[in-house]
């Protein structure tokens, strides 16, 4: 451990749309952020191909450039955006602590938590490379369905958020066809209902993928096999969504924080981006297995940043309270 200690106002943990937007109010009102990127700088947005949904963008950008704009306006006000990965913290007393890659140690009056969430995949390696090249493997339906209209698209899982992104995908594309491993789905009632109401749903029951076929650039089918019977066989299609659940990346935070069962830090006080813990905010993925959007990270960002700032103004009385304006 170095004997350095170094002394912030702001630590902002994560670079998704969260941490890079809290970055910019924090920046414009003085609070000097220190922004760690964590893991995967740039946040699961570096893994979608065209972001279309985002306001401002009419013609659309793609999520690893949206990630090099937002951190290019965040240093542009200031912020210290470093490499980095938080891998320990101590909120037990007024001074926050967080350790930087086991090593340097931070001590910060407010700390924002935008670690995000993981969704997570089969980790079949036909998946992880169609994934990686962003050739029709996806996770999330709301930004990448619309890619795949009139097409025929396989999704992959039995919950709430499967039967919704299916539901979603029914009205853009073709066919949708899902994949369920048992015989029975997880999700309510109605959801369940709603997709086996839907035409254009096929649902295959004890049913598994082996493999993600292509043509080395893109997906052109998936193999697929029923789990009690072992009989395989190849379904057409240009997509393939994971939809098996998220991951929230608040595993060094469960000491101090209170989490759900799931993981996702719990809001101190609904509508803000509070914590149980005084000067610890939370924004984006980290809280949020409901709308789990870049816009809604981004707005919850700011929330975190203003929420940080009133707190540091009403704690310090010298602390320069300055309200962001806008050009
Ligand atoms: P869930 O954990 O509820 O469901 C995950 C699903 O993925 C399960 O059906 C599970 O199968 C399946 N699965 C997991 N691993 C694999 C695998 N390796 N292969 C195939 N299938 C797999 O996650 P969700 O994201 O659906 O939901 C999370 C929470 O958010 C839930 O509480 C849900 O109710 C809530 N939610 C609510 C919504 C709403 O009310 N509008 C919308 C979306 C989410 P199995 O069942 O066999 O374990």
């Amino acid at each position: 451990m170095s004997d350095t200690i170094e002394k912030v106002k702001c630590l902002i943990i994560g670079s998704g749309p969260a941490g890079y937007t809290a970055a910019i109010y924090a920046s414009r009102a003085n609070m000097f952020p220190v922004l760690y990127q964590g893991e995967q700088p740039g946040g699961q947005l570096t893994t979608t191909n065209d972001v279309e949904n985002f306001p401002g963008y009419p013609e659309g950008i793609t999520g690893p450039e949206m990630m090099i704009e937002l951190q290019k306006q965040a240093e542009r006000f200031g912020t210290d955006v470093r490499h980095g990965w938080v891998t320990k913290v101590d909120f037990s007393g007024d001074i926050h602590k967080a350790w930087i890659n086991e090593e340097k140690e931070i001590h910060a009056d407010t700390i924002i938590i935008s670690t995000g969430a993981s969704a997570k995949y089969l980790n079949l390696p036909s998946e992880q490379k169609y994934l990686k090249l962003g050739g029709g493997v996806s996770a999330c339906a709301v930004c990448d369905g619309f890619f795949y209209r009139n097409q025929e698209v396989v999704i992959v899982g039995a919950g709430d958020s499967a039967c919704e992104e299916a539901h979603y995908l029914s009205k853009l594309c073709k066919k949708v066809t899902m994949l369920v491993r048992r015989d029975e789905f997880r999700a309510s009632k109605i959801m369940a209902k709603r997709v086996k109401n839907t035409e254009n749903i096929e649902i295959l029951f004890n049913t598994e993928t082996e493999e993600v076929l292509g043509d080395g650039q893109v997906v052109t089918g998936v193999r697929v096999f029923n789990n009690q019977t072992n009989e395989k066989h190849d379904i057409e299609a240009t997509g393939f969504f994971v939809a098996i659940g998220h991951k929230p990346n608040t595993d060094i935070f469960k000491d101090y924080l209170d989490l759900d069962g799931t993981g996702y830090i719990i809001n101190a006080k609904p509508g803000t981006s509070k914590t149980n813990v005084e000067g610890v905010f939370v924004s984006g993925d980290a809280a949020d297995h409901v709308y789990r959007q870049a816009i809604t990270a981004a707005g919850t960002g700011c929330m975190a940043a203003l929420d940080a700032e009133r707190y540091l103004a009403a704690k310090d009385s010298d602390f320069e309270f300055v309200t962001p304006t806008y050009n």
